[in-house]
């Protein structure tokens, strides 16, 4: 200003000789044109200001929608922003029109349409609609088809990169001249510069964020040993934390091959349901899981791993294992209806909450085992007591019995017969004694490895007689033995087999109170000729389903209907398959319940 007054001020001064007057009609246009061009440059100031505040990417379009009209006319206003891997450009509307015929939200490839032809040459350009050099018909084409006729695009950039491009139309011919053009310029420089801000802004903020997470989650994660409960409250913390559009965590089932969805948190949360299944190997988290490497999937349309469901609209997919040692257990997954949405920074804090995840799940597994033990300890416990009452109980019974079968045999001038009679009473009491303390020697034996075994080729027939000999066989029931002749002859230890086959007999005698006939069979086991199978067979009160798989195991005892009603330890089956296991062989039941049983066991072949 100060120039201008010393020239007018100036005594040398003097009107330029070409000078062009203009005739006042003139004058009176370009006032007002001066005046209109001052008005859209205070609108521009204060919109400057409004995107200078603004705090996010979508904060600066909104504010800018709100006044673009006022800026430049025209019934067509877009921003484009360029994604982060540089080969498209996203589509934010700024006018009604455009809303309207779905644009919002789009992408397109940087090699088509008006934005990217701005984008790719970095230059602004002004031009009828007809003559657009990258004209797109999903783009170009719709406006054309709405009567647009002029467009000028501007590209966004900071001095360093290029972000995007302004993309305005006019159903007017040569609608846009020069202070449009400057207008736009300047208005996408700002852009630029507010987006550069809001960036560094933004990733600042996730990063104290993500910090602000690990350690939330790491006081979650040690404040329960429940897996279910401390996996959803980590996918509950890292799904707010983030704003993450989805969260889930899935755990391996080995045995099934798959893994099972055992925590979510996010949008999707209505159509994955909690024990969702998903084989390994299938899509991205099942790729994971096969791999034990993460998968970060910027844009799954081009991963073809990527797995679509119908009511997915996922761009963005991060999926990382959790380990425990160096076995995968799971894999946590974040996905995003935005492109680009992950970046390293979450790979990095994601990995450090994976490790934590592995380390609590390996707590609570081991925290779980130990319960299981205890309650294991527990029980053998209360058994160890049961069976030492048992135990007593079942010495004192005969040993009675006997006793007061010894008085009579003293007291009493008896006949032959008692006589016959009270000897009989006290052999068969003192049999059940001796097996009694034969098992229950066992069991001690078996439990300190101490049990001795004598393997020699043994005579099948002369086993069977020596158990049956030593069970009381009622006048109930009939008892029958076959042998096949090619089979009398098996590798083992005599004695103990005598008492596996003795503690299936008297089983069989002790479980069919109704009588019936049982029977001990012994021949070829089918598909291994080396072996021998020796079947006890009764027609007693069969077994419950439910109790065949662990009937072999310490203390199981049938403990419903009338079998719960017939005394015992439930240590015999258990001592029988110790000592077919020390064999080499196998012992099983096959049974019906009020049918009978089948007990058989395999060993091996004596010649
Ligand atoms: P115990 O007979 O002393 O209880 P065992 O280990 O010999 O112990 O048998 C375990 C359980 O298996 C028995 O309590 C009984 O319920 C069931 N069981 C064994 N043999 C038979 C059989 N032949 N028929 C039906 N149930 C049987």
């Amino acid at each position: 200003m100060e120039f201008f007054i010393k020239r007018f001020m100036s005594p040398d001064w003097q009107i330029p000789e070409n000078i062009e007057f203009l005739s006042p009609e003139e004058m009176r246009t370009r006032l007002l044109e001066a005046h209109e061009f001052s008005t859209r440059v205070n609108i521009l100031s204060d919109l400057s200001l409004k995107i200078d505040e603004a705090r996010s990417r979508e904060e600066i379009i909104r504010v800018i929608r709100e006044d673009i009209k006022r800026l430049i006319d025209g019934e067509c206003a877009l921003v484009n922003l360029l994604s982060h891997s540089k080969s498209h450009y996203v589509i934010s509307t700024l006018s009604p029109l455009m809303d309207a015929i779905e644009l919002n939200h789009r992408n397109f490839s940087v090699d088509v349409g008006m934005p990217g032809w701005a984008i790719q040459n970095n230059a602004a350009i002004v031009v009828d609609i007809d003559s657009a050099p990258a004209f797109h018909p999903a783009l170009e084409g719709k406006l054309k088809d709405l009567g647009i006729r002029s467009l000028m695009i501007v590209p966004v950039q900071t001095h360093e990169q290029i972000l995007g491009a302004l993309f305005f139309g006019s159903s007017k011919p040569n609608a846009f001249l020069d202070p449009d053009l400057w207008l736009a310029q300047l208005l996408s420089l700002q852009i630029g510069i507010a987006l550069r801000h809001t960036g560094l802004l933004e990733r600042a903020q996730k990063r104290v964020a993500q910090i602000g997470l690990v350690n939330e989650v790491a006081g979650k994660l040690t404040s329960t040993l429940d897996i279910d409960e401390l996996l959803t409250s980590a996918s509950e913390a890292i799904q707010k934390n983030f704003q993450y559009f989805d969260v889930t965590i899935f755990l391996i089932n080995r045995d099934e091959n798959d893994l099972v969805l055992t925590a979510h948190c996010g949008s999707y949360i209505d159509f994955l349901p909690h024990g969702y299944r998903q084989k390994i190997g299938q899509g991205i988290v099942g790729w994971v899981a096969e791999h034990s490497q993460y998968v970060l999937a910027n844009d799954v349309s081009l991963d073809s791993r990527y797995l679509a469901y119908q009511y997915h609209n996922t761009n963005s997919e991060l999926a990382l294992p959790i380990m425990i040692g160096n076995e995968v257990v799971g894999v946590l997954n974040v996905e995003d209806t935005k492109l680009y949405a992950f970046d390293e920074t979450d790979v990095v804090v994601l990995r450090t909450l994976c490790d934590q995840i592995g380390s609590a799940i390996r707590n609570a597994k081991l925290f779980d085992q130990i319960k299981k033990s205890n309650q294991r300890l527990v029980e053998l416990d209360r058994l160890k007591t049961d069976f030492v009452g048992i135990v007593s109980h079942d010495f004192r019974t005969p040993l009675s019995t006997i006793m007061l079968a010894a008085k009579s045999l003293l007291r009493r001038e008896i006949s032959s017969d008692r006589l016959r009679e009270y000897l009989n009473i006290i052999v068969d009491q003192a049999s059940k004694l001796s097996k009694l303390a034969e098992d229950t020697l066992s069991i001690a034996k078996i439990e300190s490895g101490q049990l001795n075994y004598q393997f020699k080729v043994a005579n099948v027939e002369s086993i069977i007689q020596e158990a049956v000999s030593m069970v009381k066989i009622s006048a109930r029931h009939t008892f029958v033995s076959t042998v096949d002749v090619n089979h009398s002859y098996v590798r083992g230890d005599q004695s103990k087999l005598r008492q596996v086959l003795q503690n299936l007999i008297s089983n069989a005698v002790k479980y069919s109170p109704g009588g019936g006939q049982i029977s001990v069979t012994v021949g070829p086991h089918e598909g291994s000729p080396e072996e021998v199978l020796f079947s006890v067979c009764d027609e007693g009160l069969g077994i419950p389903e439910e109790y065949v798989g662990r009937l072999f195991q310490k203390y199981t005892r049938v403990d419903s209907g009338e079998a719960g009603k017939i005394k015992g330890s439930g240590l015999g089956l258990w001592i029988c398959r110790e000592i077919i296991k020390a064999h080499g062989g196998r012992i099983w039941v096959e049974s019906e319940v009020g049918k009978g049983s089948a007990f058989k066991f395999t060993v091996k072949k004596g010649n």
